[in-house]
């Protein structure tokens, strides 16, 4: 992969991706490449590219791009985060291996290792890895990987890649780091010892809510390639119409993530000080799980907030009916500002009591901060307060 990107900044990167790479018409944005499949040379003598569920020229310019960005030797694009995660499981684990996921993982991945696992393509055990000894514990089983998600949802709890990955190196487990919520921008897992970063591109990376795509990225190169095998294996990949967009989402990266951050400290610093509102829940805040760890493993603490509204059952839906900004959607990581209710929306497929546990009441909501001008977003927040 080019090289010469490596002194570049994240920013930088992130504009740059494909430009000036079309020979032919000299165009400066990358052309979109539909083509099912490439004419070979000639006898027995493909080209670069020859079918396009193996690869293609569009996806291929979102990979290289991904790739440098977080620092890694190469990366595969899937056609949604969970297809990228599947995709990995598929390709590293047998009957028998065992994965070790955190307990607060994203709802969509201890599904889909909860029901693989009951009919046994490997074994899941899910830890609370905040919990040193809970930890350990589960290491001791020798998994053949594990996932760490960082900050985690919906209560932005941190845990520290770092040690966690030492650990895991120490009894043979390659590191996977679902980095969705911090992006490249924010967190750099394959710098922190991780072997394996990967992202649902539909959130962040391409920032507009009007794609879903996955990605892979790999410290290296051997283990890409043999994941890649699989891709192809399976089919898990994303069309040349939706790298294409995703490649144009992904220009305005570093400028979305500082700015949407910057609003986010903003919507924080208003919802600490407000009577009607219980509790806050951001990695910027003293208070929150893993605090410290986020002060040196993350560049900022992003645009993703959650709070206890003060009241009992009813206040809910008064509340979020008087918001005219912020919409009732369970995505995130889009230009526009959205709010989730956990407990009916996101998490409503685990148990209440799971939830209790977890700490996700019902009067819990969860925030992604938006593009939106700040005035605008506070003002909406005070108004609706002020119905309940
Ligand atoms: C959304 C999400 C996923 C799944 O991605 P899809 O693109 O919806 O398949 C995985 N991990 C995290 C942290 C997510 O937020």
């Amino acid at each position: 992969m080019a090289s010469q990107s490596n002194n570049l900044s994240q920013g930088t990167i992130a504009v740059r991706g494909g430009l000036n790479t079309d020979d032919q018409y000299g165009s400066v944005v990358p052309v979109i490449t539909p083509s099912t499949c490439y004419r070979y040379e000639e006898f027995a003598k493909s080209r670069e590219f020859d079918y396009a569920r193996k690869a293609n020229p569009s996806r291929r310019l979102v990979e290289e791009t991904v790739a440098k960005l977080e620092g890694g030797a190469d990366a595969i694009l899937t056609n949604c985060g969970m297809s990228a995660i599947h995709l990995i499981s598929v390709a590293l684990l047998a009957p028998n291996d065992l994965v070790v996921a955190p307990h607060d993982c994203y709802g969509g991945s201890y599904r889909l290792f909860n029901s693989l696992s009951q009919k046994g393509y490997f074994k899941v055990k899910f830890v609370d890895q905040s919990d040193l000894v809970a930890l350990q514990e589960a290491l001791s089983l020798h998994p053949k990987l594990v996932l760490i998600e960082t900050p985690s949802n919906p209560l932005l709890r941190v845990v520290d890649i770092k040690k966690i990955a030492q650990q895991a190196h120490d009894v043979g487990a390659l590191v996977l780091v679902d980095n969705t919520f911090m992006t490249p921008i924010l967190q750099k897992p394959l710098e922190l010892g991780a072997d394996i970063v990967t992202h649902s591109c539909t959130k962040f990376l391409n920032g507009h809510s009007d794609l879903l795509a996955g990605i892979l990225v790999f410290k290296d190169q051997q283990l890409a390639t043999d994941v890649l095998w699989w891709a192809n294996n399976i089919g898990t990949l994303t069309s040349s119409f939706d790298s294409y967009l995703l490649l144009r989402g992904l220009r305005t990266l570093a400028a979305r993530v500082n700015l949407q951050q910057d609003n986010a400290q903003k919507v924080v610093g208003f919802l600490a000080n407000h009577p009607k509102i219980a509790k806050v829940f951001h990695p910027s805040l003293p208070t929150n799980l893993g605090h410290d760890i986020a002060k040196k493993q993350q560049k900022g603490f992003g645009s993703l907030l959650s709070f206890e509204l003060v009241g009992d059952a009813d206040v809910m839906p008064k509340f979020l009916k008087a918001l005219n900004i912020f919409t009732l959607a369970q995505s995130l990581g889009g230009v526009e500002s959205l709010i989730c209710h956990p407990a009916t929306m996101t998490h409503s497929g685990i148990s209440a009591e799971a939830r209790k546990t977890a700490g996700i009441s019902d009067q819990l909501l969860r925030i992604s901060v938006g593009l939106e001008d700040i005035t605008d977003l506070l003002a909406d927040l005070q108004q609706a307060l002020e119905t309940v």
